[in-house]
């Protein structure tokens, strides 16, 4: 290998710039050039090719968002466009690729590898819904930013003695749902994974609670739920309490990542470097059981992740 190219694709995660900076770094320390390509596979099909120093990746690791930009491509499903990808990266002398993404880009990334252009794809998603890894990069940074959103609307939620529901990200995974509601004492958790919407059942559970005293009732809906707005005035109307929705939204996707995504955002994309100057081609980075590990890219796709029963169970019981 003797030129990395480098991309974002998808929606945009904190840390992908920490892991941006290492990919660089580490491949100009295994005597590599390193390319970046802007606005994901849209970027490449357009020729949005920088050359990436050393330098160019000062200051960024403590950032949000993803200097290369990121976007949604329609013509790289099609194979002209995977072809006219792959066309573009060898013009540019690109050898090796790394996509920072979810499992849409690793797609886009094993059509690349098909067509000679050795590819890695590093875990890059807030959703934490990769399933060949126990983490992904800006999960953390995510759900904390979450977190804090919702202590703030249970002070007002308290005062006001009204029952909130808060409509966190994750259209088909629950996990900054459930992470938030165990971590928020929330007293309901509504999860796409475990979909059992009993809206009575909600709704006896505010009344009984109100009962024994409780002040606030904080209701944790994933975006794959949704409807928060409407689920709030039914239950007004039948519980008789103030009900208010909000939708925390893209404020979860941005600010500063934590040291934890950082940390991890660091080792993959050391790792990504590393395996492809070895020639590896059409994996996938991951952490799993305490390790970082590589997988193909197939595999990765197949396997199968869900929400853990007994921490759902957990977050169940300790919500009484
Ligand atoms: P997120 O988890 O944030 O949604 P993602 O990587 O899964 O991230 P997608 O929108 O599914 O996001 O995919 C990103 C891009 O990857 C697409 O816009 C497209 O360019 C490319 N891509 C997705 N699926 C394929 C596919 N089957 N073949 C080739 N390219 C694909």
């Amino acid at each position: 290998i003797k030129t990395i190219g480098i991309l974002t694709s998808g929606g945009d995660a904190p840390g992908m710039n920490a892991a941006i900076r290492a990919v660089v770094r580490k491949s100009i320390a295994n005597g590599v050039k390193v390319k970046g390509i802007k606005k994901g596979y849209q970027g490449l099909l357009n020729e949005e090719i920088i050359d990436l120093e050393r330098n160019s990746v000062s200051d960024i690791i403590q950032r949000g968002g993803t200097i290369l930009g990121t976007a949604r491509c329609v013509e790289f499903k099609t194979q002209e466009g995977q072809e006219k990808g792959a066309q573009i990266c060898r013009k540019h002398g690109i050898d090796g690729l790394v996509v920072i993404g979810g499992d849409g880009s690793y797609r886009g990334a094993q059509d690349l590898a098909r067509k000679g252009i050795n590819t890695i794809g590093i875990p890059g998603t807030i959703d934490l819904d990769i399933t060949c890894t126990d983490y992904t990069i800006g999960f953390d940074t995510a759900v904390n930013t979450a977190m804090q959103a919702i202590d703030k609307v249970r002070d007002t939620s308290s005062s006001h003695e009204r029952c909130s529901i808060i409509e966190v990200m994750g259209r088909n995974a629950g996990y900054i749902a459930l992470w938030c509601g165990v971590a928020n004492g929330a007293e309901d958790i509504l999860l796409p994974e475990k979909y059992d919407y009993n809206e009575q059942r909600i709704i006896n559970n505010i009344i009984n609670n109100r009962k024994r005293g409780k002040t606030h009732h904080i209701i944790i809906n994933a975006e794959g739920i949704g409807h928060s707005t409407s689920m709030a005035r039914r239950i007004e109307a039948a519980t008789g309490i103030e009900t208010r929705a909000t939708i925390l939204g893209y404020m979860q996707r941005g600010g500063s990542p934590t040291c934890k995504d950082r940390f991890y955002a660091s080792i993959m994309g050391s790792y990504a470097a590393d395996i492809l100057c070895e020639g590896k081609s059409n994996r996938v980075v991951g952490y799993q059981k305490g390790e970082f590990r590589d997988f193909d890219i197939e595999e990765a796709l197949a396997m199968q992740k869900g929400i853990p029963d007994y921490q759902y169970e957990v977050s169940r019981a300790l919500s009484m």
